[in-house]
């Protein structure tokens, strides 16, 4: 067995190959690209691709792609080889800085939003230096940006890397206001926790709403569901193992730190957890190990289900983004440390995430929007749709104390005053734990818990970063102005406290009651779905702040509100299409089968024994045919509503009438198909059970 260190990494290009593949002076001026953004010299260029190609053909790669992110929300790749026609009728292998740096594929299929018409089909992806190239099959990936030839985002990379800039710039602002002068630059990083189902290929593939849409749209209660709470971190089946262990060497291999891997809570569901790293990287690999879990799973005879919510009635998958800021020599802005100065640090950066968070509740739900997601916001198993920020009762207690200008009547007694007094020291293990908040601090660490399990985290990272980076940028005009720093920076934090005080709940965030007080009392957003939230991208004061900080134009805003609305669309309308064909071509034949072999049965009784009732049978063939008809009914009915979405021309309006009257009608069919199926003898049902589909993988 070979060991993780001698593989870890080796097929990325990274330091450790750069330094062993490129001359010296080339690998420092490549570094310095990576490390501060300087611009890469062409000549230089040329010496590194050579070097990439050599090293890839080594490694028995073939291609080259330029690898990018599209507003589809999964990654896009055109594979080109290496070979270029030689003089004497064979081939030899070429690859320039130029292909290397900048890429031009026809961009016209790719989801713009009305940025580019499909006439001005020219798109181009741009080296991303920050992120290494790896190996993928026989293909090299070298991770890009993806623009339109006037240079707008057709990607959710250079939004997300324009959003770690103006965070960096403003923490450095504050840091330096604060008597930081080592600081040079700040980093926001992501560990993203990724929850998944695993079943049985054979099964996937006998559900036609599986294949098209990735969650079931039919199935009765299962016998057993996950009442039993026994599979939670419970012993991991052989196949599942088994499973596990390729998917980490294979991540391992991609320089992915893969850690921790367990059983979640519904039957069949389990979590992948890496450990952090810096956002742009996280982001990139989370893509990657989603892609690979689906490849590692198909050699297993296995599928793996990344949609938010695969099986009514059990809980749904998401995925938990963890994140902190740090600085370049390595402290975490987050973390409470044990000195005073570094508490008031910490207490600056604190109150900027709540206030930013307050502000923009919507953005943050908006950035985890999708109709797979919708599923779980509010459904008693994920955080709700209203967002809210877990501190645990020390934390709480100590910015109550500031407020009031109290002592602090907790672990210690403590006389909070700020920049002269000793504040508390915090003891992180004492930080309690509470699972059902969307945003919790989690000792160093705040963990945002509202991503789909399908979601790329760029979009969550982009609004937290932006929306952070405005608020600090906001508290260094005004400690830039003032005349006295100390009480500046006292009143910037009591300030917040008081007026942000309404976004900390530290009770359970799954009750009704809750949800009552958070838009009755706190007037806190409730956006349910994503028709609700998603034209507010729109609204000034989102527009203004993104747009602020550089990080989106209003033609790029407006693009993404357009797709994410429209995938909405899409994505609803093609699930309702299936339900409507397999109501009609697969459920309603089964049950007519079952029905005609019953009737004939009790006529094939009857014809020995005249006198029988067979109230059995006629029971059920009564009961059934009246189920048939139902369903019938309820499928003309959905398909009508599904015509009607193509007249309403407005996207806004077409999502609502798609979350008022489509969904609910699909909720409607789903009602009689499911209780044909308690009702139908096993061997004519066409699909495996929830039961098979949850308990199949051993
Ligand atoms: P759990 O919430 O399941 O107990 P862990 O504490 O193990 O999770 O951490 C979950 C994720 O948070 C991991 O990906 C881990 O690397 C990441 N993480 C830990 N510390 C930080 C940090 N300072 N910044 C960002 N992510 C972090
Ligand atoms: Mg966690």
């Amino acid at each position: 067995m070979a060991k993780i260190s001698d593989y870890f990494g080796e097929n990325v290009f990274d330091e450790r190959a750069m330094k062993a593949c490129l001359p010296a002076d080339v690998f420092l001026s490549l570094k310095k690209t990576i490390d501060e953004g300087a611009q890469l010299d062409p000549d230089v260029a040329n010496v590194v691709a050579d070097a990439m190609k050599d090293w890839a053909i080594g490694k028995g790669a073939t291609h080259f792609t330029h690898w990018f992110q599209p507003l589809t929300g999964i990654t896009a790749e055109k594979h080109d080889s290496f070979i270029a026609p030689a003089e004497d009728g064979g081939v030899i292998m070429e690859f320039s800085g130029k292909e290397l740096i900048k890429g031009e594929p026809d961009a016209s299929s790719f989801p713009s939003g009305g940025l580019r018409a499909t006439f001005e089909a020219r798109g181009y992806t741009a080296w991303d230096p920050t992120s290494f190239a790896f190996i993928k099959g026989k293909t090299f990936c070298i991770p890009t940006a993806f623009c339109s030839y006037g240079g707008e985002a057709l990607d959710k990379k250079t939004p997300l890397l324009r959003s770690m800039e103006a965070l960096s710039h403003q923490a450095v602002r504050i840091l330096k206001l604060m008597g930081d002068d080592k600081v040079r630059s700040v980093r926001s990083s992501v560990g993203p926790e990724q929850e998944y189902f695993l079943i049985t290929r054979e099964m996937f593939d006998q559900r036609p709403d599986l294949r098209f849409t990735g969650r079931t749209l039919f199935g009765a209660k299962p016998l057993k569901g996950q009442e039993m709470d026994d599979h939670y971190f419970g012993v991991i089946k052989p196949k599942v193992q088994e499973f596990m262990n390729e998917l980490n060497e294979e991540l391992w291999k991609l320089g992915i730190l893969a850690k921790t891997e367990h059983n979640e809570v519904a039957p069949a569901q389990h979590e992948l957890a890496p450990i952090y790293s810096t956002t742009n990287i996280a982001t990139d690999h989370n893509q990657l190990t989603m892609e690979i879990m689906q490849k590692v799973a198909a050699k297993h005879g296995l599928v793996c289900l990344l949609h938010e919510k695969p099986f009514a009635g059990v809980n749904g998958s998401g995925k938990h983004n963890n994140w902190s800021i740090s600085t370049d020599y390595g402290t975490n802005l987050l973390s409470p440390g044990d000195t005073p100065a570094e508490n008031l640090k910490f207490l600056l950066f604190l109150c900027a995430v709540i206030k930013a968070v307050d502000d923009y509740q919507d953005l943050l739900r908006i950035s985890v929007a999708t109709a797979g997601n919708d599923h779980r916001l509010g459904a008693n198993e994920a955080p709700p749709a209203v967002i809210s920020i877990f501190l645990g009762d020390e934390l709480t207690g100590i910015l109550e104390a500031i407020e009031q200008d109290k002592p602090y009547e907790g672990v210690e007694k403590v006389q909070m005053k700020l920049g002269v007094d000793v504040l508390p020291k915090f003891n992180r293990d004492t930080t309690d734990r509470n699972r059902t908040s969307p945003f919790a601090f989690t000792g160093n660490k705040f963990e945002f818990r509202m991503l789909g399990s399908s979601n790329s985290i760029a979009c969550a990272n982009i609004m937290l970063n932006s929306a952070v980076a405005d608020t600090l940028a906001i508290f260094a005009d005004r400690l830039e102005a003032s005349q006295d720093f100390d009480a500046a920076l006292h009143e910037i934090i009591r300030e917040s406290i008081r007026q942000h005080k309404r976004i900390i709940f530290n009770g359970n965030g799954y009750e009704e009651s809750w949800i009552k007080e958070a838009v009755e009392k706190r007037g806190l957003l409730n956006y349910r779905t994503t028709p609700d939230c998603m034209p507010h991208l729109l609204d000034p004061k989102n527009v203004d702040m993104l747009m602020r900080q550089k990080v989106y134009n209003e033609a790029e805003l407006k693009s993404r509100c357009e797709i994410m609305l429209e995938n909405y669309n899409r994505t609803v309308v093609i699930e309702a299409n299936t339900m409507a064909g397999m109501a009609k071509i697969h459920i309603v034949p089964a049950v007519e089968k079952y029905c005609a072999d019953l009737a004939g049965a009790a006529a094939a009784k009857r014809s020995v024994c005249p006198e029988l009732a067979c109230r059995f049978e006629r029971g059920m063939v009564s009961d059934l045919t009246a189920l048939i008809d139902e369903i019938m009914e309820q499928t003309g009915e959905l398909e009508k509503v599904i015509a009607s979405t193509n007249e309403i021309e407005n996207v806004v309006q077409r999502s609502e009438y798609i979350r008022d009257v489509v969904l609910p009608k699909m909720c409607e069919l789903r009602v009689p198909c499911d209780e044909a199926e308690t009702m139908t003898a096993r061997s004519y049902w066409p699909f495996p059970t929830y039961g098979d589909l949850l308990y199949g993988v051993h």
